[in-house]
């Protein structure tokens, strides 16, 4: 018989003491020099490679985890340590799933190992969809891809924006437009190879937050790649594009969008990396509320103070049961009839700017410097509702699933 816990297996502890260690020890001392430098954070990523952090087995594993929660225990821990620095480590990944998802066998085992390098030559890779008119919407993304069937390549044009780790990446994965009367079904991922002619990159974006990791345009202008870096195959691709003209002609019953799934699964991801910030900020304000004393009395002797914090904890743990929630659910193969998926991570990146910017309250002039991190937790979590969809968008999604309407 099933058995209900809301408590973690002792090797679940085990893996998430370890990657504290690793967060505390390692990425949080770093925290406030890569935020000031603006630049990727090569030496931290090498020792995460060199204790097995940043690979794709540690993340294999962590997503083969039965009860779900081996990924939003890892994401949360690194990004308790630092946002900018984690999402610097975790940022391949991106890529990587990209090629997981959609790839061949082959596929996976040629360029995945690209993606990661190896301890001494450490290498990042890039997810490229956003454009500069297509963020929210898709749909209108423009940068084409078009098959030269007497080369066997494709031949890759555009402007791609936004791209974590692009244009430093070894590997980049680029979303492209195939067929373009099919709007968001006409699209197709291609692996970009490491020094691919015609492949730049544009403006490097200086940004609020998360400044250790690295955003930038990507310039794709006749880009060639054989035809064998069509994620999942020429054949697939045909078919899928097949069946997507049938429904179209016909006006058939809407098939349900993969992506759509496929998002739902993936945004409890984000939804952990904005409790960890959350929650970091949420530490630094009890501890200071104890200590800093006003009035002859330390600060948290102040409901106004103390119930500050009270709701800062609540919201923290209701933003984690939200995300181990459709975390179980994806492992599980639940249908997220409720869109819990995206309620996850619009609670807990709301959740994350909320609570940060109460830490600088209760830490009042402190809070507002550099010289204690909640500042810099706060501007980091500001990315939490923006990226991976905005919270409007969680909305969006959300009311549809509810109503089955085609709320705009
Ligand atoms: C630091 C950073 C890293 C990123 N990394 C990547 C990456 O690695 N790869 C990648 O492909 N992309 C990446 N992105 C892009 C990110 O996913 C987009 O920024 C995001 O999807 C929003 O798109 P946009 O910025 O064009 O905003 P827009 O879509 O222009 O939205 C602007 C505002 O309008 C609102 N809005 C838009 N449409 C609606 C609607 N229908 N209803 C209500 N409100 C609406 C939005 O919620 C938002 O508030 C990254 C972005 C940032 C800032």
């Amino acid at each position: 018989m099933a058995e209900f816990t809301m408590e973690l297996n002792d090797e679940q502890k085990e893996v998430r003491d370890w990657l504290h260690g690793f967060a505390a020890d390692v990425i949080r001392p770093a925290a406030a020099e890569w935020d000031e430098r603006e630049e990727t954070p090569w030496p931290v990523i090498q020792e995460a490679a060199k204790v097995g952090i940043y690979s794709l087995d540690f993340y294999a594993q962590q997503y083969f985890d039965a009860t779900g929660l081996g990924i939003p225990m890892a994401m949360e821990e690194l990004f308790w340590g630092d946002a900018g620095i984690a999402l610097s480590i975790v940022g391949t990944g991106l890529a990587a799933v990209g090629v997981l998802a959609n790839g061949t066998e082959e596929q996976i085992g040629t360029w995945i190992p690209q993606m990661y390098g190896d301890v001494n030559d450490v290498k990042v890779a890039a997810f490229c969809s956003s454009e500069p008119d297509a963020g929210s919407d898709v749909a209108s993304m423009r940068t084409r891809a078009v098959y030269d069937e007497a080369k066997d390549e494709w031949v890759i044009n555009g402007t791609k924006t936004w791209a974590t780790n692009g244009g430093i990446a070894n590997v980049h994965v680029v979303v492209a437009v195939v067929d373009p009367e099919l709007g968001s079904k006409g699209h197709a991922s291609f692996i970009i190879p490491p020094n691919t002619p015609g492949l730049s990159q544009g403006q490097k974006f200086q940004k609020h937050g998360i400044r250790a990791s690295h955003t930038a345009e990507v310039v794709l202008d006749n880009v060639r790649v054989p035809g064998s870096c069509l994620l999942g195959g020429k054949e697939k691709l045909d078919e899928r594009l097949a069946r997507a003209r049938e429904k179209a002609r016909t006006g058939g019953e809407r098939v349900k969008n993969a992506a759509m799934a496929t998002f739902e699964a993936s945004r409890p991801a984000v939804g952990a990396m904005a409790v960890g910030t959350a929650r970091a900020a949420y530490e630094v304000a009890l501890d200071y509320a104890r200590t800093r004393e006003q009035f002859g009395r330390p600060i948290i002797d102040n409901q106004g103070v103390a119930f500050q914090l009270a709701d800062m904890r609540t919201q923290i743990d209701a933003a984690r049961l939200l995300v181990w929630r459709a975390s179980w659910m994806a492992v599980n193969g639940k249908p997220f009839t409720a869109a819990e998926g995206s309620m996850s991570k619009l609670f807990a990146s709301e959740t994350a700017k909320k609570v940060t910017g109460q830490a600088i309250q209760i830490l009042g002039g402190n809070g507002y410097t550099r010289e204690y991190p909640v500042e810099r937790m706060h501007r980091d979590a500001a990315i939490y509702t923006i990226f991976e969809g905005t919270s409007e968008i969680q909305r969006l999604v959300i009311a549809r699933t509810l109503s089955g309407m085609s709320i705009r």
